[in-house]
């Protein structure tokens, strides 16, 4: 690997180095220069002098003590002490010296008007050409051959490289990919047949599913060169030269061909450029030759750029019409098992105890991505290592699936006794509702210990096996779990606390799409007064109705949530002395798992 960075300084820079010479000038060039020697001389040559009539300018300091004079032409200024000599007024006056208060900031004109004026010119003038040099060099200057180097990293063919068999689960995107591999060892074969392969193949998928080692995979099957780039790292301050570090980075890959160039955050360039007012030119510029490299060469010319996002939905149609990104690999968040795969991979390289239960962390860890995961074992590891241990054990990962998904826990967060069991009937009661609506055990540990995040208890629940359709009735299910919480509170306590924040936002959610996504109310059938914007990144959504309708919406929403609010206060009434006992049980261990909770509920 050899990557070669000319460093940049920001254009801030050389502006604060040309204040910094200002302020020096006039701070310290000009009272030096402007300065004058001073000879000391005693009080006697100072009266010769004053009855010779020799004095030009005199000035009495009598703070400092001391009078400061200047002969007849100006050309010495004189000094020396003060005296108590009631004639001295009288005596200058007869000499016919001028009176004056600033014989010390009196410098030649000339020489002010040089410093001052004549001296930061020539410094500014020096610092423009300067710059402009510099700037010309950074754009390649009027040699159009080196016009803008692109800062491509270059990875040459490394034996050592990531495979296949380093990218877990994600089976789908690694079969697509293959073909691709098989092209690059063999493309006589395709040539044979005239089958070209796609240019540009898209990876979408969300943040930390491993796109970008996918990437790096196909280059180390093949054995080829991989080049990277992000396409945040085209977009320059300076209109055009995107547009020539992707002509650069063009050049090189056709030069190293066969070879996979890789495209990161490629919305970051690729952005639809309509319907913006007063467009970003840069980006804009840099997607026209992007555009026009990708027409430019030749199907079969053995480069192929993978190109990742995870907002598909924002990219320029023309960025993914027939002939340039024609072809898209979804890498989804990984399944249970693949869950498994990766954290399978991951603890290859640290040392794990040999009871290690992976399918139960996996389980435990549902919606986690392949970062996460990835994180997960390395934080098992470091807490093994800050309990003295030699290897991770079972429970050093079970802790770092709550800390990579609810933060550390917060030693020094104390609460009150009363807050203390609020918590813990606002924990067990989310548990309640659940148990009591589907028969079985709805979690795998409830705690009560704070987190970094904010969470003041933690709720772990089940994902047995994997999930891709729900009911309504699940979904009702779900919304009456979230309420539960706060129905615990209300029913033990009478009142209710602001920890209901997060559940609130949930069900409202929940009970949104119902009505606006799914089809499940009994009103509007089955039209979508909503859509998606983007899905692998929050989800957010966009209203498409009439305000009439929204109103109506929001109606519906309070009507389904307050159903399933009642029906979890009748849950947990009906079981008060069941969340009575579990509650207390938890304020006093603070962690339980879910077959104590199970065992208590049904003793
Ligand atoms: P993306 O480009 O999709 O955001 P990356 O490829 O950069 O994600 O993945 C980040 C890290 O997560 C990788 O370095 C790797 O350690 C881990 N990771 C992600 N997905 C997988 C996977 N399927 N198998 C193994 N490790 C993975
Ligand atoms: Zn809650």
């Amino acid at each position: 690997m050899n990557e070669v960075k000319t460093p940049k300084k920001p254009l801030i820079y050389y502006y604060v180095i040309a204040m910094l010479v200002l302020l020096l000038i006039n701070f310290l060039l000009v009272p030096w220069l402007a300065q004058r020697e001073i000879l000391e001389v005693d009080y006697g040559t100072f009266i010769t002098m004053t009855n010779e009539k020799q004095i030009g300018q005199v000035e009495v300091q009598e703070q400092e003590n001391q009078i400061l004079f200047t002969n007849k032409d100006n050309t010495a200024i004189y000094k020396t002490g003060m005296m108590d000599d009631p004639l001295l007024t009288e005596r200058l006056y007869e000499s016919g010296a001028k009176f004056s208060g600033e014989i010390i900031e009196q410098a030649s004109p000339l020489v002010t008007f040089l410093v001052s004026w004549v001296l930061p010119i020539v410094i500014f003038i020096g610092l423009g050409q300067y710059m402009t040099k510099k700037l010309m060099q950074r754009a390649g200057g009027p040699n159009a051959m080196s016009f803008g180097k692109s800062n491509a990293k270059i990875y040459v063919k490394s034996s050592d490289g990531i495979h296949f068999s380093d990218v877990a689960g994600e089976d789908e995107a690694k079969e697509n990919l293959t073909e691709i591999v098989d092209y690059l060892h063999n493309p006589g074969k395709y040539k044979e047949i005239g089958a070209s392969m796609p240019k540009g193949v898209l990876l979408v998928g969300p943040p930390g599913t491993g796109k970008t080692m996918l990437a790096k995979a196909v280059a180390g099957e093949a054995n080829v060169p991989f080049f990277s780039m992000s396409g945040s790292e085209f977009v320059e301050m300076f209109v055009g030269l995107g547009a020539s570090k992707v002509r650069d980075l063009f050049k090189q890959a056709k030069e190293k061909a066969p070879c996979i160039v890789f495209i990161d955050e490629i919305d970051a360039i690729g952005k639809k450029r309509d319907g913006r007012v007063g467009g970003n030119d840069e980006q804009e510029q840099t997607l026209n030759q992007l555009l026009t490299e990708m027409d430019g060469f030749e199907g079969n010319s053995g480069v192929i750029i993978l190109a990742a996002t995870n907002r598909p939905e924002s990219l320029d149609p023309a960025l993914t019409r027939p002939g340039r990104f024609d072809r898209r690999v979804p890498v989804e968040l990984p399944d249970l098992k693949g869950r498994e795969e990766i954290l399978k991979v991951h603890a290859k390289k640290i040392k794990v105890a040999d009871d290690v239960d992976f399918s139960k962390i996996a389980r435990m860890a549902s919606g986690a991505s392949g970062a996460e995961l990835a994180n997960i074992v390395n934080e098992a590891a470091l807490r093994a290592v800050r309990d003295g241990r030699k290897y991770a054990t079972q429970a050093d990962l079970e802790e770092s699936i709550e800390v990579v998904i609810a933060g550390y826990q917060k030693k020094n967060a104390i609460l009150t006794d009363k807050e203390k069991m609020i918590v813990s009937y606002h924990e067990v009661g989310h548990a309640l509702v659940a148990a009591k609506q589907s028969n079985s055990a709805p979690v795998q540990k409830i705690t009560i210990v704070p987190r970094t995040s904010g969470a003041l208890g933690y709720t772990m629940q089940v994902d047995e096996g994997n999930h891709y359709l729900m009911s309504k009735e699940e979904i009702e299910n779900k919304i009456a779990t979230l309420t539960g919480g706060r129905a615990a509170e209300e029913v033990i306590f009478g009142s209710v606390t602001t920890g209901a924040s997060n559940d609130i936002e949930q069900a409202t959610k929940l009970a949104r799409s119902m009505i606006t996504r799914y089809g499940m109310s009994d009103d509007f059938d089955m039209v979508a007064m909503e859509t998606v914007n983007n899905q692998y990144l929050g989800g957010d959504t966009s209203l498409a109705c009439s305000a009439q309708t929204q109103a109506e919406i929001d109606k519906k929403v309070v009507e389904l949530v307050k159903k399933q609010h009642e029906k979890a206060i009748q849950i947990l009434l009906e079981n008060r002395e069941k969340l009575d006992e579990i509650a207390r049980y938890l304020y006093d261990k603070e962690t339980i798992t879910g077959e104590e909770f199970m065992s208590i509920l049904n003793a």
